[in-house]
């Protein structure tokens, strides 16, 4: 299979929202209790932002002009599923990966850990943390398990006016192309093609009829510094071990450290590290001596060892 894409032509998106409602329904998720926004906003758009429980939203970016005095530049967040994608390479629990029959890029629940790294790298802010029952984050998988049983992604099924499309990047690509052409000859002279080259290629491609910012997308996007600094800390943590507690320690005081406890991860080895007291409290070879929650439950403040 080569890879595949998402294209979203904006100039076709009505906003008519079933794309929210398809994901939520294929991938069993309830609808946020709120209407648009407390205090109300007086925007169309609903809910405002992402949230654990929403993996795309389209969003409602407003101007003045037009003929009834407001022009909407309609715009999807969602996952852009980066070819370079910030999120998989800082995960220390392997619970983001890239689906390799597609490019697309898939979360594991059973192995999130809920740390976060994922929300602080990526570029588009797209990963959010469930809090309560699921300790996990969320976000959009490009409906990998609908592709491998033949299907589209539920979010392009169910869109009437093929805003959303699905098929090869390529072909994808050399469609939005004829898009943007067609509406730049209609007058639309800011009309572009995002996500060919963006974070070394996005599998989804949209048409901007507006431009880049109208439509609420990153102009350049570039993932967070961290994701570099831990990329240069493997070969220093593999050449020095003392070296590496030290900063892995110096990680968590940075605050690029577990946000759950006192916890460093080391790329190299694997292990969790304790960082109060550099005592590994999970082997990577799952040698455990003592579970990671066996470590915050023992440091939980009030309780014996916590602070
Ligand atoms: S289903 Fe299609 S037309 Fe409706 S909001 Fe989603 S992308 Fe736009
Ligand atoms: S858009 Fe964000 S969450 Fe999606 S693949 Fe890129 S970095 Fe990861
Ligand atoms: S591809 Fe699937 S998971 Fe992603 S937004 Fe569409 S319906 Fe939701």
């Amino acid at each position: 299979m080569s890879d595949k894409a998402i294209l979203f032509d904006t100039s076709r998106c009505s906003a008519c929202r079933g794309c929210q409602v398809a994901c939520k329904c294929w991938n069993d998720l309830p609808s946020t209790l709120e209407k648009n926004g407390n205090p109300p906003t007086g925007s169309y758009q609903s809910p405002m932002d992402l949230n654990g429980d929403t993996r795309i939203l389209i969003s409602f970016n407003e101007e003045a002009g037009g003929s009834k005095g407001v022009k909407w530049a309609f715009g999807r967040r969602s996952c852009q599923h980066c070819t370079d994608a910030a999120c998989a390479t800082i995960c220390p629990a392997g619970a983001i990966t890239k689906h390799e029959a597609t490019g697309l890029v898939t979360v594991d629940d059973s192995k999130c850990i809920g740390c976060q790294y994922c929300s602080t790298a990526c570029p588009f802010d797209v990963p959010r943390y469930q809090e309560g029952l699921r300790t996990t984050v969320n976000k959009c998988t490009g409906c990998v398990d609908r592709i491998e049983q033949g299907l589209e992604p539920a979010c392009v099924t169910t869109c009437q006016p093929d805003a959303l499309v699905f098929g090869d990047r390529d072909e994808m690509i050399a469609l939005a192309h004829e898009r943007a052409d067609f509406l730049k000859a209609r007058g639309y002279e800011d009309a572009v093609v995002y996500g060919e080259d963006e974070m070394g290629g996005l599998h989804v491609i949209q048409v901007l009829k507006y431009g880049v910012a109208a439509h609420g997308q990153v102009e350049n996007p570039q993932a967070n510094p961290v994701v570099g600094l831990t990329q240069i800390m493997k070969p220093v943590t593999g050449a020095v071990t003392g070296l590496t507690v030290a900063g892995l320690a110096a990680m968590f005081v940075l605050g690029i450290g577990y946000k759950r406890d006192k916890l460093a991860y080391n790329p190299e080895t694997e292990d969790t590290i304790s960082v109060d007291t550099g005592q590994v409290v999970k082997h990577g070879d799952g040698q455990d001596e003592e579970t990671v929650m066996e470590h915050i439950t023992e440091n939980l403040p009030g309780k014996k060892g916590g602070n």
